[in-house]
């Protein structure tokens, strides 16, 4: 127990463990609101994100899940180094995404207007949400399975499962390549849909808030908020090092598809703190993002480099 910890058997630790995050979240998209209806849109919304972050780091500390997971793992600056990487190349990808469509439409359909998407621009702003966000959370599901069961993906995919303990700075450990195919699964439906730009704001808004929760190390009680939202307990038996349970709760903001299509594991006791994968990802961060496209480098990430090509026991992907 460190010096800052809140004792477990006080009531403030009960009450806080009910409400932090429905709070935190809810902090977010206040955040976000006020952010979008400003002059500087972007600024204001990194500083709220960089805000509802400082304020996850502060209760890891007050309020632990795994007091373990606190001491330094050596990769915090490899995670930062990764999460802005991938959220630059998100955003040049989006914005080329937003550009090209009305290159398009502007050079070789000049007479096409917006009443002819499909998209239902009528409905009132959060409705648009909802639904942005549940056809996004299908190309993010999709993307996500195929990650865990093909092995052109999980190569990728592995760096993110790589980590032994969840903290809010590895939330955004994934690899460049497993970002860009998430972002253009979950977002080109939308953009062929025409859902306007508002819609896109917030579904970037509600996603980067819920991430940054899904690997927070607080002892957080969410009850049913586990059956409609991906929460860190959720979240932490997707991370699980046995490939069993891991191969589960694949969405990353509302979990309706992982209901529907069988790959819900939510069971009634503690989520496990054993997780990581059974292969070995490098330790810079250069050879981490060149690790994947190498034979040698492959082996590695299987864990079949020590064994003679042995297959790993419980690796993740049949090949
Ligand atoms: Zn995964
Ligand atoms: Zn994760």
């Amino acid at each position: 127990m460190n010096r800052f910890e809140i004792s477990r058997s006080t009531k403030a630790y009960l009450l806080l463990s009910y409400v932090l995050w429905p709070a935190l979240f809810g902090c977010g998209l206040l955040g976000a609101y006020c952010a979008f209806e400003s002059e500087h849109p972007l600024l204001w919304f990194n500083a709220v994100y960089l805000s509802i972050a400082a304020g996850i780091a502060l209760f890891e500390y007050l309020m632990p899940y795994e007091r373990d997971w606190l001491a330094p793992d050596g990769e915090i600056v490899n995670d930062i180094a990764h999460t802005l990487l991938t959220k630059g190349a998100v955003q040049v990808a989006a914005a080329a995404g937003v550009t090209f469509p009305i290159l398009v439409a502007m050079v070789a359909q000049p007479h096409v207007g917006n009443d002819d998407g499909l998209w239902p621009v009528n409905w009132p702003l959060p409705l648009q949400v909802a639904l942005a966000l549940v056809i996004a959370e299908l190309g993010l599901y999709a993307a996500h399975r195929y990650a865990h069961e093909r092995l052109i993906l999980w190569r990728f995919h592995a760096l993110h499962h790589s980590v032994e303990r969840l903290r809010v700075f590895n939330t955004g450990r994934f690899h460049v390549v497993d970002s860009i195919v998430k972002a253009a699964l979950s977002q080109v439906p939308l953009y062929l849909l025409g859902a306007p730009l508002p819609v896109f704001l917030w579904v970037g808004a509600v996603t980067a808030f819920i991430g940054l929760l899904t690997h927070c190390n607080i002892e957080m009680r969410t009850g049913f908020l586990d059956r409609i939202f991906s929460t860190p307990r959720l979240h932490r038996w997707h991370h699980s090092r046995d490939a069993k349970v891991g191969n589960t709760n694949y969405c990353e903001n509302v979990v309706l598809w992982d209901q529907l299509l069988g790959t819900y594991h939510n069971p009634p006791y503690p989520s496990s703190t054993d997780i990581g994968i059974k292969g070995e990802i490098a330790k810079s961060f250069w050879t981490q993002l060149t690790q994947p496209f190498t034979k040698e480098g492959l082996r590695q990430i299987l864990g079949r480099h020590k064994k003679n090509n042995a297959p790993a026991a419980g690796e993740r992907v049949d090949v």
